[in-house]
């Protein structure tokens, strides 16, 4: 049997603590539970039925393939496909599965509006308050309500806008967002939903109907500057590796690709066993930290494809098979994005298929 070499553990008991985090900062909202792109990296099935056990009220997904794999694993719970269907086929498939589509553009009204009247359809209406990524303009909000009219089966199961800005503070965009989308509302009936995970922490005023974090329940921070750990929010992945290699190199001598380390003095060097093809981003400079028996060491030089090189200068005594974590306790997801340059949204979705999954809690 193969030893694992890169292995995600995800703690599916911090994940049902951080939806209960969530109930607790939006005690009125049901709870939209944003489990696309395979629960960002988590899994989405084992996610599924950690968030579905602790009572989450509906899934978000982006597409139906990503909601028949859920209803395949025997989630029955809400699930809204948040990109709604690409086409009648799969608009006859999503109603099959009792999913819910949201409806962002005039091509999809028409589309269902195309199927057979008599079954049931749950559609959500996506509004542009100012993304202007999807959603139908703002002063359409009543013209989409009266287009239900015309179709009975179709259930409506609220209203949808997306916030741009949510995790800046000094933005003025968030307010301005909300104030549209209350303002095209008026008078029209629905539940309503605005909030992500920095919406639903830093805006209060966003936490209406429904709220549909994503990161938070996987226990990272949307706010930058922060970690989950400020919010209450407990990490549900650590990402562990092993060294395979611990050897001195020599003073003047040069580490990995490129040569682009240079040892200022004999020192031992770590080889790590991950690299870019798991999911390390290449990106990473020396100097990222790893954690090695809870010390923090540096990678130096290249991150290659399946391997990192690390300075063991504060580790004299780490030895081959020593575990390696890349990111989980006490190395948090946020300060390795940070490093990369991006966020920790990209890091848990860009694990690779190499990556051993192990579940806990
Ligand atoms: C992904 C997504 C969310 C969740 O966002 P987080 O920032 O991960 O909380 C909410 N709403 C929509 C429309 C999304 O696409």
């Amino acid at each position: 049997m193969p030893i694992p070499r890169v292995t995600a553990t995800v703690d599916l008991s911090a994940i049902r603590h951080n939806l209960s985090r969530v109930r607790a900062l939006a005690p009125q909202s049901k709870v939209m539970a944003a489990i696309k792109a395979d629960g960002y990296g988590h899994g989405a099935v084992p996610v599924a039925q950690a968030l579905a056990d602790a009572g989450v009220d509906a899934f978000a997904v982006a597409c139906l393939e990503e909601a028949m794999t859920l209803r395949a694993a025997g989630i029955s719970t809400r699930i809204a496909l948040l990109e709604g269907v690409l086409s009648r086929d799969e608009a006859i498939e999503a109603a099959a599965l009792g999913l819910e589509i949201v409806i962002h553009d005039r091509w999809q009204l028409d589309l269902l509006a195309s199927l057979p009247p008599d079954s049931p359809l749950a559609v959500w209406f996506k509004l542009d308050s100012g993304m202007h990524r999807l959603g139908f303009p703002l002063a359409e909000a009543q013209s989409l309500n009266e287009a239900l009219h015309a179709h009975p089966n179709w259930q409506l199961q609220g209203w949808i806008t997306h916030l741009a800005c949510a995790d800046d503070l000094a933005s003025p965009m968030t307010q301005a967002q909300i104030t549209a989308f209350e303002a095209a509302m008026d008078g029209i009936p629905g539940a309503r939903s605005i909030a992500n995970s920095a919406g639903l922490t830093a805006w209060p005023q966003a936490r209406v109907d429904w709220v549909r974090p994503g990161l938070m329940l996987y226990g990272a921070s949307p706010m930058p500057g922060q970690t989950g750990a400020d919010l209450g929010l407990k990490p549900a992945m650590e990402v562990a590796s092993r060294l395979i290699a611990v050897h001195p190199i020599a003073a003047g001598e040069t580490v990995g690709y490129g040569a682009t380390f240079t040892c200022p003095e004999t020192m031992q060097v770590g080889v790590v066993a991950v690299g870019y093809a798991d999911g390390v981003h290449r990106i990473l400079p020396t100097g990222a930290p790893v954690l090695i028996h809870g010390v923090r060491v540096p990678i130096i030089g290249r991150v290659s494809m399946d391997m990192i090189t690390v300075d063991l200068r504060r580790l004299p005594q780490a030895a081959v098979g020593d575990p390696v974590t890349l990111w989980g306790a006490g190395l948090p997801v946020e300060e390795v994005a940070t490093w990369a340059g991006t966020l920790a949204y990209e890091l848990f979705c860009g694990l690779t298929n190499r990556v051993h999954y192990r579940y806990t809690g």
